[in-house]
């Protein structure tokens, strides 16, 4: 039987037998023992399941891997060391030299360096269509090459919301997967595969962490793309794998277990970005009280938009949860138990005014990170954008008067009135 979204967070992934650990072991093994080459030798030909090297597989990862499978309803997924490492497999699992992939404009600055500049150098084109394009333009940004289409459900730090059923049919129309970052939203607000998505990935270091603490990534698969019917545009999952003695993947592990499988059995193999059973097992912590905690990170979310929303020193506010915002009808679709608990916003005087109101705050701290426990701020224009004068960070959708606010999970009247006394010193 299938629980709740929160039972699944608690107990989802491992079932302990008798006698065995309560918690999950932490198998800090780089390698695992045989008692014959025979026995191992099936291991290598993926004829048994089972483990031979940490490089590729560990038992700690496979129970959260597991547990968070459950939580976005998939059939299969593997943690990856960072987000980045999961965006990077997600693509190039299915994607090679001169193939091209249709993205959202709107998604986090790593992502886009790595599509627009690294993977674009490794010959994958990207086309970057907004996600309010009609669906004229994002039909006509496909071509005969198109492997793949990727959004994110919460942009982060546009914070725009994906409206997932519209991109999941435009990507099936052409024989194509979606590909989701559901980070922000996490599967405890929305889960991108009950709309159509087909692949998920997230950045596991953001809220299913939640404490700052360990860096990674997690890539899920929906088993609902049928490869075989689109076979001659993924030939990595169609047809033999010489590496592997002309195993057919998608033959050989089905629709719901092909492209976990060669993302394991490729991309670890060769690449190694594997989660450590470290963090795996810090990781778990975590997705125990996510569902906790989101409902917590919304609260404080919701009440910092509305107070900022009517104050004279703010220009401007973007959180899809509140009314007049231009996500509300997507949000309320997508999310209608909250969203995330970071809130952008436009300080009264432009980028001066923003550096000086974040010189002003005590309880939020000026860091690179977001959807960690202790709240958190950043003004890109002074920070991660720095080097980009007004009119650049215009084109990449940052406003210098910009700052993005990560609300954590202290009491509410604190966070606001840090931001009340912060703003009236400007
Ligand atoms: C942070 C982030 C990433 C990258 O994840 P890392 O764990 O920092 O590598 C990818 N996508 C989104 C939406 C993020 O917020």
């Amino acid at each position: 039987m299938s629980y709740q979204k929160g039972t699944q967070c608690v107990q989802g992934g491992y079932t302990p037998g008798n006698g065995e650990p309560r918690q999950i072991p932490i198998i800090q093994s780089t390698t695992f023992k045989y008692a014959t080459s025979e026995d191992m030798g099936k291991l290598f030909d993926l004829e048994a399941s089972g483990y031979f090297y940490t490089r590729l597989q560990n038992p700690t990862n496979d129970y959260v891997a597991a547990k968070i499978a459950e939580l976005e309803g998939g059939t299969a997924a593997i943690l990856t060391s960072s987000g980045q490492a999961a965006s990077f497999f997600a693509v190039f699992n299915i994607c090679s030299q001169g193939d091209h992939v249709v993205s959202s404009s709107t998604i986090y600055g790593g992502t886009y360096n790595l599509f627009a500049v690294t993977m674009k150098r490794m010959g994958i084109d990207f086309t970057f269509v907004s996600p309010d394009c009609s669906d004229e333009e994002l039909n006509a940004a496909f071509r005969e090459n198109t492997k793949a289409v990727f959004g994110e459900t919460i942009a982060n730090p546009a914070l725009k919301v994906l409206d997932i059923e519209r991109f999941a049919k435009a990507a099936h129309a052409h024989g194509v997967p979606l590909i989701v970052d559901n980070t922000f939203a996490t599967p405890v607000n929305c889960r991108p595969f009950e709309w159509g998505a087909d692949i998920v990935t997230h950045s596991t270091t953001k809220y299913m962490d939640g404490h700052g603490a360990g860096v990674g990534g997690c890539i899920v698969d929906s088993g609902k793309f049928d490869w075989m019917a689109h076979a001659e545009k993924f030939p990595g999952l169609c047809t033999p794998d010489d590496s592997y003695h002309g195993i057919t993947y998608a033959e050989k592990f089905g629709q719901g277990g092909a492209f976990i499988t060669k993302c394991t059995a490729q991309l670890m193999r060769d690449f190694g970005s594997i989660q450590s059973p470290q963090n795996a097992f810090i990781l778990n912590l975590g997705l125990e009280s996510l569902h906790v905690r989101m409902k917590r990170h919304c609260e404080n979310g919701q009440a910092v938009a509305e107070f900022l929303s009517g104050h004279e020193k703010v220009t401007w506010v973007k959180y899809s949860g509140l009314p007049g915002d231009e996500d509300y009808a997507l949000a309320q679709k997508y999310l209608p138990n909250g969203g995330c608990g970071v809130v952008s916003f436009g300080v009264k005087g432009g980028r001066k005014a923003a550096e000086n109101f974040m010189k002003h705050l005590k309880l939020a701290a000026i860091e690179t990170h977001v959807a960690d426990a202790r709240t958190c701020c950043l003004h890109p224009a002074s920070a991660t954008h720095r080097q980009m004068n007004d009119e650049e960070l215009a084109a990449a959708g940052v406003s210098p008067d910009l700052v993005r606010f990560s609300c954590g999970l202290e009491d509410a009247a604190d966070l606001i009135a840090d931001l009340d006394q912060a703003l009236a010193q400007i």
